[in-house]
């Protein structure tokens, strides 16, 4: 079958004949239907940091922004039939390590030995069956592949909004409109916030952000963020900020703009080893809540597919780029390094 494959690094990728997975009795093949791409996704492809490059090396498929449709299944699976038209995710925790038991999901110690193989852009995949029924959502018959790849992002940005705690009307701040700053936007929305402002300084982004429904939209090219934000809110700060980025900067100006007693969640993935300063005033005197969020659990899963087939979540508009061959993997991440458009999918 054809993959995608990452050669070497940089963003050395090439279409490749590699062979079709072989299932055991515990596990299930999948027909790659959609499958998105993502900024960690282009990380990889820059800097080949991922753990599954430590483990096996490369050549290594990227993609785990999938749907499709089960085509073969392992006989002591079950939850899943041949015919299913689902939403993959592309790891699952065991349910019942440590981690898990107390509903901490990303620290699952057996979550990494779960991993699809190989990665999405291809033709097939095979899934370890633990917990099968767990790690697919079954789509409804009006949805389609591409929305539906588009669940594993969201799942993300859903727990990043749960762990937010917004109430109902609050003012939430989001630092970075691109595709991960417009579904928190369209998230936060859902989870009651009152206002939602957002703060990028890209002219293109800037627009998404009105398009999209932000209440509010600051240009940090033109306009002091910090300044903004106070105007907005007497002074006060906002509610709850999310930085949507990743960069030191961008966390340390989250820091200003949230009110006293206020939470920042820090969504957005630095280099790793990045650090930034604190002032221990802002932690003991400000009594701000400082969040970190990056994975989700199997019910988020289930419950961002739901949100994207209701329409809550509008996954066709954050899909500017669609590319019908493996070819394009490289296109869609060199475009996507210029920040040109949002979600891209390749459909298989
Ligand atoms: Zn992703
Ligand atoms: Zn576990």
């Amino acid at each position: 079958m054809k993959a995608a494959a990452l050669f070497s690094i940089p963003n050395d990728i090439r279409v490749t004949d590699i062979d079709r997975p072989q299932i055991g009795d515990s596990d299930f093949l999948i027909k790659v239907r959609a499958c998105a791409l993502c900024a960690t996704d282009v990380k990889v492809a820059l800097r080949g940091r991922h753990f599954l490059i430590d483990l096996h090396g490369l050549p290594f498929v990227l993609g785990h922004e999938i749907a499709g449709e089960v085509a073969e299944v392992g006989r002591d699976v079950k939850g899943v039939s041949e015919g299913d038209r689902v939403a993959v995710s592309p790891y699952v925790p065991c349910g019942n390590c440590y981690a898990c038991r107390i509903g901490n999901y990303r620290f699952c110690e057996k979550a990494p030995f779960s991993w699809i193989t190989p990665g999405g852009f291809t033709e097939y995949i095979k899934v370890p069956g633990e917990n099968a029924a767990s790690r697919v959502a079954k789509m409804p018959l009006d949805l389609s592949f591409e929305e539906a790849a588009l669940t594993e992002p969201v799942a993300c940005c859903f727990n990043g909004i749960a762990k937010s705690r917004i109430r109902m009307g609050e003012d939430v701040t989001i630092l970075g409109a691109g595709p991960i700053g417009l579904m928190l936007l369209q998230l936060a929305k859902v989870a009651g916030a009152g206002r939602v402002i957002m703060i990028d300084m890209d002219k293109k982004r800037i627009r998404y952000a009105k398009e999209f429904g932000a209440d509010e939209v600051i240009d940090a090219g033109t306009e002091d963020p910090g300044e903004c934000i106070r105007e907005l809110t007497q002074g006060r700060g906002s509610d709850v900020v999310i930085e949507a980025i990743g960069s030191t900067k961008t966390y340390q100006q989250a820091l200003q703009l949230v009110r006293g007693g206020g939470t920042v969640t820090f969504f957005g993935g630095c280099p790793g080893g990045s650090t930034i300063e604190i002032g221990t005033d802002l932690l003991h005197y400000m009594e701000l809540t400082l969040v970190g969020a990056q994975s989700f659990g199997p019910d988020v899963f289930h419950k961002s597919l739901k949100l994207i087939s209701t329409g809550r979540i509008d996954a066709k508009r954050l899909i500017t780029h669609r590319y019908y061959s493996l070819d394009k993997v490289k296109e869609a991440i060199d475009i996507s390094i210029n920040k040109e458009g949002l979600k891209k999918v390749v459909i298989i």
